[in-house]
């Protein structure tokens, strides 16, 4: 697994050296609008640990930790009114999935009809 890129744009978010739309914050959890929505909704929640991915935050993460990133989507849900209508919540691991920022983080997205699940390149 690669290591924690501490330059990565989260990271930098999380020290305050870019700012972000803030959505929600508590002692394990950011979570801050996409800079580049794709649907109206489309809230990015992350963990304040350094963790790469899914694989390296499910595994290595302490179970406060991941309880609070799920109970803060959850909370977020909830605030935003997405419930009702629904919402997806996705996370990117790794080159198949296209990750792109080394930062574990949920998207939720909502807002509209959103489609079928996934749509591979096989
Ligand atoms: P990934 O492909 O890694 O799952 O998703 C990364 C997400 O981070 C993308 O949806 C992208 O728009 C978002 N993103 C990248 N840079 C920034 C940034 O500086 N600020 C915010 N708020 N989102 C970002």
């Amino acid at each position: 697994m690669a290591s924690y890129d501490d330059n990565n744009v989260f990271a930098k978010i999380l020290r305050g050296e870019i700012p972000c739309d803030k959505v929600y914050e508590d002692d394990h959890v950011l979570a801050f609008n996409d800079i580049n929505p794709q649907t109206p909704t489309h809230v990015l929640v992350i963990p304040k640990g350094q963790y790469v991915s899914s694989d390296d935050f499910f595994n290595e993460a302490s179970d406060a930790e991941i309880a609070a990133l799920f109970r803060a989507a959850g909370k977020i849900a909830r605030e935003r009114g997405i419930v009702a209508d629904g919402y997806r919540i996705l996370a990117n691991c790794g080159r198949d999935a296209h990750q792109e920022v080394p930062h574990f983080h949920l998207h939720i997205f909502a807002g509209c009809d959103l489609g079928i699940m996934i749509r591979p390149n096989r």
